[in-house]
């Protein structure tokens, strides 16, 4: 293979050929992790994949359909855009390939999405829908913008504080326990914050995770300028998917690295774990439960800091200079352990697929909005796992995944409690 110069730029796909064509179709994005395999039934990483049973649904037929397009071999049409569609970006594949090879499997399926809409033929229409609420009131579900703040109301904040709280439209408009909880946490640890009320835009998510790059850039760039403007230095955030966008995707649009953002994203269950750690958080009430957690995948595998890599890849796939690789092996993943196992009462238990295999709730990379029921259909995948290890509630570090598993317990009928780990951290201080 000649020298060639590549950049880690998902705006042109030709920069992951190389990964695409070093595909070698062992399905390691298939399987979980051997050492952790208990059998057969949760033995698998990828929704996608064992939903659909066909290749083109899986990491490595989505690889081969990308190749096959950048070498003009096919064209998109709408079977191809379903099978491109038809996947929750949720990083297991990458993860798993990443055991053995340093390939690009997640940015390489970003770049797909991103191509399919450049020529035209993407995104599916609930999520061109989408996007135009966010263009026009800045939150997916096409609430009022004034309204973004309406939660706090009654809540004191503090325009001088050095932490900005960046809510999310979930916690704004859907779920505003979880942000009054965020705020209970912050105030009994005596740390003051700020929010950014209706200058807060959706965090762009929703358009840059089915490849309507420009519009997500457009939507980053106001909540950096805004981040900026307010002279905070931490952004704080309860959501797992805001958590991802605004450490690893904003700097990613931009072709820059996480620590070139002048901010520093830090999740609840960070905040909470370091004030354990100085004892400035107690907690006080017991809460006699059987517990599991689900590692959501933007703040688990998909959450090391991005770094910008440009150079050149010689003989043997040799990156020079060596091109920085996320394995999803330094996602944040204890802390929310250590939290519940110290709330008094409460028997933690992990699930068989947790860390960088665990699987996804099925809402992401805009399935929820596009196929439901596959998103159900995954969601319903996960619960039987948590009925495996005989846990009474499910706790989670996203409200996406909250709302995901709760329809899915609606539609089934199970009695399984979900909670986010705001709300369960709140009932253990008050
Ligand atoms: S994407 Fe990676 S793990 Fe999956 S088949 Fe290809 S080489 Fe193997
Ligand atoms: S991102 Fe998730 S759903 Fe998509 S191919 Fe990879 S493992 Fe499967």
């Amino acid at each position: 293979m000649p020298e060639e110069y590549v950049k880690f730029d998902l705006t042109d796909m030709k920069n992951f050929e190389y990964d695409m064509k070093r595909c070698v179709r062992c399905k390691g994005c298939k399987w979980v992790d051997h050492i952790y395999m208990p059998g057969a039934t949760y033995s698998t990483r990828c929704p996608s994949e064992k939903r659909y049973l066909f290749d083109s649904f899986s990491a490595w037929g989505r690889l081969r359909l990308a190749l096959s397009l950048l070498n003009g071999r096919i064209e998109f049409n709408d079977r191809f855009v379903e099978a491109i569609y038809k996947c929750q970006l949720c990083g297991a594949c990458d993860a798993g390939c990443k055991r053995n090879l340093d390939l690009e499997i997640g940015s390489a399926l970003e770049s797909l999405r991103i191509k399919c809409v450049a020529d035209g033929f993407g995104p599916m229409p609930e999520h061109k829908a989408i996007a135009e609420k966010i263009e026009k009131e800045h939150n997916v579900f096409g609430g009022p913008a004034d309204n973004r703040d309406k939660w706090a109301k009654g809540i004191q904040t503090d325009d001088k504080a050095e932490f900005v709280y960046f809510v999310g439209c979930y916690g704004s408009y859907k779920m505003q326990g979880i942000p009054k909880a965020t705020a209970n946490i912050l105030k009994a640890t005596g740390q003051s914050f700020k929010i950014m009320g209706s200058d807060e835009y959706c965090c762009g998510y929703p358009l840059y995770s089915t490849g309507q790059i420009e519009k997500a850039k457009k939507a980053a760039q106001h909540n950096i300028d805004t981040i900026a403007k307010s002279g905070a230095k931490t952004v704080i955030t309860a959501c797992a998917e805001c958590y991802k966008t605004l450490k690893v995707d904003y700097p990613k649009m931009f072709n820059k690295s996480t620590s070139d953002m002048g901010y520093q994203v830090i999740h609840l269950v960070e905040f909470v774990a370091d004030q354990m750690e100085k004892g400035t958080i107690k907690f006080k009430n017991n809460i006699d439960m059987r517990v599991t957690y689900h590692d959501a995948c933007n703040l688990a595998r998909m959450s090391e800091p991005w770094v910008y890599w440009e150079g050149k890849r010689k003989l043997y796939g040799i990156t020079e200079p060596t091109a920085p690789r996320r394995k999803g092996t330094h996602g944040v993943y204890h802390q929310p352990r250590n939290i519940l196992k110290a709330i008094p009462g409460i028997d933690y238990v992990d699930m068989i697929r947790i860390r960088e295999n665990a699987w996804c709730c099925g809402a992401g990379g805009g399935v929820a909005e596009a196929f439901p029921e596959f998103a159900q259909w995954s969601a319903e995948e996960r619960l039987e796992e948590v009925d495996e290890v005989g846990a009474a509630a499910l706790i989670t570090a996203c409200p996406r995944c909250k709302d995901n598993f709760s329809k899915a317990i609606n539609a089934s009928g199970d009695n399984i409690k979900v909670m986010d780990i705001a709300e369960m951290i709140n009932e253990a201080i008050k």
